[in-house]
């Protein structure tokens, strides 16, 4: 089988808030043809402008080669050699960063054509044993222009998405820091006061965790807030300090009453062996586009395993990612949860409009998935209403 064309869709939802920290209003389309008239479909949570140009820009020398330049011709089925290909001959413009999260996309879209051609569902094609189901968590984002609006809404949320049958939910709790909620700056201690509120509505045998957004500036106003939560059983803290603050992360780690999650902007194995050796974090959150896809994303898992990692992935996307992370849990036994957006537990258009077929939440469980490749049909009329330039 031979790679003949690969073809990127720019999605924008019809009124985007540039001022929402929400990477579900936008998204690239992956498509890559073969010779046998087999089409596999991948996308990436990254501008997708940016992604589009990473795969369609023209190569200029041998460490700066474009990754379609370098895909067509090649055997779709070799996804591992392919990885490394598109790696090695990109790494002056790539290594990190956009070019990585297109890769993903591509990623992707090539197991998706490897299962197809299989006639099997992708997990089954990784070698690895599979479990029955898997247990997603209802990623929640309020709404509201106040803090008092805010807390209600996440609130009444969290109470909805345990009537619609989760038995776990993240919170996004963004009342600061640098990707607040509608220029929100309010004290620490209030969001101590709306994960209190929530646990108080769902009960005690509702799993929640917290995301905060790279809030914390430091690690002693992480932990001040922190300490605070011995009795409000949260599962995770995502994110609580900027990045880059590995050793900050590690303290965490150390000194933190709640295990410390993070990942999603990770990109590559490397990152993530940074993440996991450096920050020590307890639960890696690879995103399987950003990764760098499938391929990536399971040498993300087999090296977490390795530590004694957890592993529980980013999905903010739409239901291809949301099956590429399905798949990937599925033969991932150290993944007690993955980050599920409910289409109708989110305002995002795409999310609910692109994609046709998925998998269904059946008494807080998700039944892995069964059709071949990624067993997802992208809605073709829904991907033309959301295309840009
Ligand atoms: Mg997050």
């Amino acid at each position: 089988m031979k790679i003949t064309g690969i073809d990127c869709h720019v999605l924008l939802v019809p009124e985007v808030r540039k001022d929402a920290t929400s990477s579900a209003q936008d998204d690239i389309v992956v498509f890559v043809h073969t010779d046998e008239g087999i089409t596999g479909v991948g996308e990436t949570d990254v501008n997708p402008w940016i992604a589009r140009a990473c795969i369609e820009a023209p190569s200029t020398h041998t460490m700066g080669m474009g990754l379609k330049e370098m895909l067509l011709g090649e055997n779709p089925l070799e996804q591992e050699r392919l990885w490394e290909k598109l790696y090695t001959g990109s790494c002056m413009n790539g290594r990190r960063g956009a070019l990585i999260c297109a890769m993903g996309a591509i990623d992707m879209a090539l197991w998706d054509i490897k299962g197809k051609a299989a006639g099997k569902p992708c997990w089954e094609l990784t070698g690895k044993e599979a479990r029955d189901s898997i247990h997603p968590y209802a990623s929640l984002q309020p709404n509201g222009e106040s803090y008092e609006e805010y807390k209600e809404s996440l609130v009444s949320w969290v109470l909805h998405a345990k009537e619609t049958g989760f038995t776990a939910a993240k919170l996004e709790v963004t009342l600061g820091g640098p990707y607040n909620h509608s220029g929100m700056d309010e004290p620490d201690e209030k969001v101590t006061e709306v994960v209190a509120a929530c646990r108080e509505a769902v009960g005690e045998d509702f799993v929640l965790m917290v995301d905060v957004q790279y809030a914390w500036n430091d690690v002693e106003r992480a932990l001040n807030t922190l300490r605070d939560w011995g009795d409000l059983d949260i599962y995770f803290i995502e994110t609580p300090l900027q990045i880059d603050d590995l050793a900050g992360y590690a303290r965490l780690h150390d000194e933190s009453p709640v295990a410390i999650a993070a990942g999603e902007w990770q990109n590559t194995r490397f990152e993530f062996l940074d993440l996991m050796d450096i920050g020590k974090v307890d639960i890696a959150q690879p995103d399987v586009g950003r990764v760098g896809g499938l391929t990536e994303a399971l040498r993300v898992c087999d090296l977490a395993a390795e530590r004694g990692r957890k592993i529980i992935p980013h999905c903010w996307k739409t239901g291809i990612s949301i099956a590429a992370s399905a798949h990937l849990a599925a033969v991932t036994p150290h993944c007690p949860y993955f980050e599920f957006l409910p289409a109708e537990l989110t305002d995002s258009l795409l999310r609910k409009e692109l994609v046709k077929d998925e998998i269904q939440l059946i008494d807080g469980k998700l039944s892995i998935p069964r059709k071949p490749g990624l067993g997802i049909e992208v809605d073709m009329d829904a991907l033309r209403s959301f295309e840009q330039d």
